[in-house]
């Protein structure tokens, strides 16, 4: 009898949920996949897609070891726990320390927990989901891979913000960037796509789903990025609200004699789509909203395209030559509205939307969607779960790193 293929288990563990996936190490669709939601309150339940079914469980623990806990016990039920090989851990933050994924060990728990301040709501809630694999799982080596990892190529002139240098010196403060996994991962199937020179490409990644950024890569490396020392900074997100002018969030508090604390909290929770159109935060919903004429859903896709489109064109400047714009997450992916008014944007670079491509490159596929010799407009959907996965099975020697694993679905 063949022994079974051996698996990969990610763990995304938030500060309020914690999502699994349970992978082939060789890539491939998720065999099992969840969320375990509303972590630390009296309605805490995880949602399992198994083969296409989903199941609600209560849980009996509400926490993330309780939540954990409860995965495994379903997982080892099934028959799947004693078969995963390595777990891949998503991290947020990884500072200048991390440059890339790496196995854990208790100096790299350490150096995690360091990095903490600067992601004060995520990585605490990243090291409980992977401190509680630990010790389920005690024998099975674990990767941590870091949001920000793919942005550490960045030059300095990128890097930095123009305050007090005593700022960077003394706490950290840089611009990193986020959705690393996301961008190296699209970049890199952009480049195959299009058969570009590997050593030798220009493109811009626009990953925009309920988060938002994008990214300058040249030559799989990222040389600019528009999320900084926090995903706060760059574009109009879902509910964040992107740049905005630190002027104005001083004046607010004086007006309103509100602490720092509780205009960051608007800044990321209250504003982006959602505060613009006092709506929704969801893309599909302004658009529906937008056609039956709210005022405030149209003026919310405008802004979040314009400033997308004028990051594209800034971040461009990073690059020796524009060959392609790539549209990946769940509004890249998806939306054919967002994605025509951008590329009209963009005419100045000589990019032309081709309607019909447009129209039927949706609901997970890649294509081309833009026409004539300018550069390439593509849309690629992003597998975050499976670049885990990948690294993970990687690190812990499951996969011959000349044949990398098939992509997940
Ligand atoms: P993500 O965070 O990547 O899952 O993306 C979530 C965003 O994608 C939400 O704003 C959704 O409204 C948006 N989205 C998903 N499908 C569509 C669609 N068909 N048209 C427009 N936006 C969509």
């Amino acid at each position: 009898m063949l022994p079974s293929p051996r698996l990969v288990l990610v763990v995304n563990s938030g500060s309020s949920s914690l999502k699994f996936t349970l992978l082939g190490a060789t890539g491939g669709p998720a065999l099992v996949s969840g969320v375990a939601e509303c972590l630390g309150l009296p309605e805490a339940r995880i949602v399992v897609r198994d083969n296409g079914a989903k199941t609600v469980v209560d849980l009996e623990a509400n926490d993330h070891t309780g939540a954990l806990t409860a995965i495994f016990d379903r997982l080892d039920r099934a028959g799947l726990l004693s078969r995963v090989a390595v777990v891949g851990h998503r991290v947020v933050h990884g500072a200048e320390r991390f440059r890339e994924s790496v196995v854990i060990t208790p100096e790299i728990l350490a150096e995690i927990e360091a990095c903490s301040p600067l992601a004060p709501l995520h990585n605490p809630a990243n090291l409980v989901g992977i401190r509680a694999a630990l010790t389920a799982l005690p024998g099975v080596p674990q990767v941590a891979v870091f949001d920000t990892a793919f942005h550490q190529t960045m030059p300095r002139a990128a890097s930095f913000y123009a305050v007090p240098m005593s700022w960077y010196r003394d706490h950290g403060v840089r611009r990193y960037g986020f959705h690393g996994t996301s961008h190296r991962y699209v970049s890199a199937e952009a480049v195959r796509y299009l058969g570009l020179p590997a050593d030798d490409h220009g493109i811009v990644v626009a990953h925009l789903g309920n988060g938002a950024s994008a990214t300058a890569v040249v030559n799989g490396r990222s040389v600019d990025t528009t999320m900084g020392l926090t995903p706060l900074e760059g574009l109009v997100m879902g509910t964040r609200s992107g740049d905005v002018d630190f002027g104005a969030a001083a004046h607010v508090a004086r007006a309103t004699g509100s602490d720092i604390a509780a205009i960051e909290e608007v800044l990321n929770k209250r504003s982006g789509l959602l505060g613009l159109s006092e709506l929704s935060n969801d893309c599909r919903t302004l658009e529906a909203a937008a056609d039956e004429g709210h005022e405030g859903a149209a003026l919310a896709l405008e802004v979040f395209v314009h400033r997308l489109a004028r990051h594209i064109g800034g971040l461009a400047t990073s690059l020796p030559r524009l060959d392609a714009v790539v549209f990946t997450g769940g509004i890249g992916e998806n939306s054919t509205r967002i994605r025509a008014m951008t590329t009209a944007r963009l005419a100045v670079f000589g990019i032309r939307l081709d309607e019909t491509a447009n129209a039927a490159c949706v609901g997970g596929r890649t294509g081309r969607i833009s026409r004539g010799s300018g550069p390439v407009v593509v849309v690629v959907p992003t597998a975050e779960e499976g670049s885990i996965a990948a690294d993970a099975a990687r690190l812990a020697g499951l996969v011959d790193v000349d044949r990398p694993p098939r992509r997940a679905v």
